[in-house]
Order: C-alpha cells, then sequence, then structure tokens
C-alpha cells in the first residue's frame, strides 16, 4: 500500500486549494476526486467582493459583475447599489475555476492526483478507494456536504440547506433576489445570469418547510412571472452549514465537509477555498494561528443567529427589507451592510 504524508480527499474549491498551499512542500499528497471532469458541481456559482479579490481571478473567468443587485420582498422591488461604485456581486462558472485552479498544481512534483477514483471507506491510517488502497500520515476531508470523513469522524450535520436551481437558456441583465417570506421563510430565491445562460434557485431549510413545499411554492412563483423551465435544466443538493471543528487528531475537515457555508446566504465558496488555504498552512506549521480561518467561523455564526432571527420573525421580513434599503442609501451604512451580506 502506497504511503502518503497527506491524503486530501475531493478536488472541489477546498481540497484543489488546500493542495495549492502544499505545492513544492517535502509533503507527499494525494489528491483523489470521484469525478470525470472537475468542477461539475451543483452550485450557482456567485462570488461576492471578498471572494473575488482574494481568488484574484483573471478578467475572463468572471460570468456577471455587478455593483446593483434587484432586491424584492413580497411587494416591492428594490435597487440595492454599492455607494462606492465598484462591482460587489459577481457569477463564475464552476468548471472553469476548478481547471484554473488545478493548472496551479497539474506540473506539482510531489502532489500526485487521482481522478474517477471513489473513496469507499476510511481506516484510521488508510482509505479504500476503487483503484487500491491508500495510507496517510494526515487525512483532509474536502469532499463536499455529504462529506465521508465527516461522517468517519462522527458529526451529524444538522445545520443543513436543500438547494435547488434551474440553469435557464437565456440570459438575464441583473442579479435578482427575492425575499417572500410566506414562500420561503428566510430562504431567498435567486436569478443569478452568467454569459449566455442564468441560474434561478432557492434553498430550503427542511426544519422550517418541506422541501416539497418549498419546489411546489417556488414553482408556482416563477410560472407566476412568465418564467418558462421547460427548457432548463434542474440540480439539487445539500450545502452543509454545520461547522462543529476542523481537526480530529489526524484528520482535517475543510468546506463544506466542515460546514464551512453560511447558513443566510448559502455562500460556500470563499469559506472553502479560505479553509483550504488555511488548513495547509496549520498542516505546514502545527503551530500557526489562523485569524482567517476565525474569521470566518466567528462570520458564519453572525450569519447563523440572523437566518434563525429571519425565521422567528418572518412576518417582519418585507419591513426589515424596507428598512434595509433606507439605511442602504447613507454611505457608512450601506458599506457595513454590502460587508456582512458580502
Ligand atoms: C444549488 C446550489 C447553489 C449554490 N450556490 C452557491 C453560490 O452561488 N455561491 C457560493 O459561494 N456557494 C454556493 N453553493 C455552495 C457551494 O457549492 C459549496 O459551498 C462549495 O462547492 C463547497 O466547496 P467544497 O470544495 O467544500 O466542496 P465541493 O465543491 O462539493 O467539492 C467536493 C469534491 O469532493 C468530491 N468527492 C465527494 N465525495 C467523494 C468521494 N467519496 N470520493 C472521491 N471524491 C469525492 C466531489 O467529486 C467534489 O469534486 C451552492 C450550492 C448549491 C447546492
Amino acid at each position: 500500500m502506497e504511503n502518503y504524508d497527506v491524503i486530501i480527499i475531493g478536488a472541489g474549491p477546498a481540497g484543489l486549494k488546500c493542495a495549492e498551499v502544499l505545492n513544492n512542500t517535502n509533503l507527499k499528497v494525494l489528491v483523489i476526486d470521484r469525478s470525470k471532469e472537475l468542477g461539475d458541481k451543483v452550485c450557482a456559482g456567485g462570488l461576492t467582493i471578498k471572494g473575488l479579490k482574494y481568488l484574484n481571478i483573471p478578467e475572463d473567468l468572471i460570468e456577471f459583475k455587478s455593483n446593483r443587485i434587484l432586491l424584492h420582498n413580497s411587494k416591492k422591488k428594490f435597487v440595492i447599489k454599492n455607494k462606492k461604485g465598484d462591482n460587489y456581486i459577481f457569477t463564475i462558472n464552476r468548471k472553469n475555476l476548478a481547471e484554473w485552479q488545478f493548472e496551479k498544481i497539474q506540473d506539482s512534483k510531489n502532489i500526485c492526483f487521482l481522478k474517477e477514483t471513489n473513496v469507499i471507506e476510511i481506516h484510521k491510517d488508510f482509505v479504500v478507494t476503487d483503484k487500491g488502497n491508500f495510507k496517510f500520515n494526515i487525512l483532509v476531508g474536502a469532499d463536499g456536504s455529504n462529506s465521508k470523513v465527516r461522517k468517519y469522524v462522527g458529526l451529524k450535520s444538522l445545520n443543513t440547506l436543500v438547494a435547488f436551481q434551474y440553469i435557464l437558456p437565456v440570459k438575464y441583465d441583473d442579479l435578482e433576489v427575492f425575499y417572500m417570506p410566506k414562500l420561503f421563510k428566510a430562504e431567498y430565491l435567486w436569478i443569478f445570469p452568467y454569459r449566455n445562460t442564468t441560474s434561478i434557485g432557492c434553498a430550503c431549510d427542511v426544519r422550517q418547510m418541506s422541501f416539497n413545499q418549498a419546489l411546489e411554492n417556488f414553482n408556482n412563483f416563477i410560472k407566476s412571472c412568465n418564467i418558462d423551465v421547460s427548457g432548463a435544466k434542474y440540480q439539487s443538493f445539500i450545502i452543509n452549514c454545520d461547522y462543529q471543528g476542523y481537526k480530529f487528531g489526524n484528520i482535517y475537515l475543510i468546506g463544506d465537509a466542515g460546514g464551512f457555508a453560511s447558513l443566510l446566504t448559502g455562500e460556500g465558496i470563499y469559506q472553502a477555498l479560505i479553509s483550504g488555504e488555511e488548513i495547509a498552512n496549520k498542516i505546514l506549521d502545527p503551530c500557526y494561528k489562523s485569524k482567517k480561518l476565525n474569521k470566518i467561523i466567528r462570520h458564519n455564526k453572525k450569519h447563523t443567529w440572523v437566518f434563525n432571527q429571519f425565521n422567528k420573525f418572518d412576518f417582519l421580513l418585507d419591513q426589515f427589507i424596507v428598512i434595509g434599503n433606507f439605511l442602504m442609501k447613507f454611505y457608512w451604512l450601506n458599506q457595513k451592510i454590502i460587508k456582512f451580506f458580502a
């Protein structure tokens, strides 16, 4: 059985970022992913300004950018602009992102890559895959919301969302967000445009509303807006927002496997990248103190609190949006609110 210093299971944004930081070190690293094509992931590809700045991706990878969001409540539409003028909301294509991340490590001397390889079982110091068994000193679980590694360390996931979307074969001009508490409680319906297509979707917290009910409300609502999804591709997957720690002996959890996504916004790409980077730094230096990781953990806690309040007082959500829109007119508050959500 071949031995590796570090095995990373999953080559999403978290696993690829972790591998990038471990590139050109003296560690022997193996990255395993079951998919044929990297980045083939159910995701709306929305990035906010912090994620874009952090990634520093080439301009041509950005599908859509805007300095405004059209925000709807049950009665009205509001234009939420960044008073600074800069774009603050973007979309990307997940396959292009994965390819761009992969390019950084594909010629690595210390990283081996196994695609189309499914991890079937995890043991104390080795993993069983459909291509053989591999021994590790350190294991990194970057295998997404349905993580086998997370299950192996005995964590349950309670704070999860079930998100679904249609990919429409048309391009919308604006990024739009609808808060409709009667239909979706504290969740929002999104319209995220790309270059030639558009994602229209929503998430559901099944503790608040059954998935079937949320999907039915969603379908009825988009029908009432004359949005035709007959030629669209339907996709659905869970988002794990239940962070309960990242280190379990010689096993680390990053990205959705670690529950790093936001319960309020469903955003998880940025958190996946940060956790991937910071856990790699911890592997390289066990004394490394990660300010960035602590920051996203604290930020997610605030998001969870706000999400719970939105659910508890959903009858006030329409008014809350009116007040939020008013506050956004003041530069300082405008920047604070954008920083909190984006
Ligand atoms: C409908 C929907 C819309 C979303 N929209 C957004 C958005 O707009 N913005 C945003 O920031 N986030 C969004 N998210 C969340 C985002 O997709 C995740 O937070 C993000 O992908 C997490 O990255 P990750 O690297 O942790 O995991 P993933 O991207 O899920 O990658 C996990 C990898 O592990 C591999 N893998 C899994 N199991 C195994 C196994 N047993 N063996 C081998 N390989 C395995 C998979 O093939 C995959 O490549 C959305 C999610 C959904 C479901």
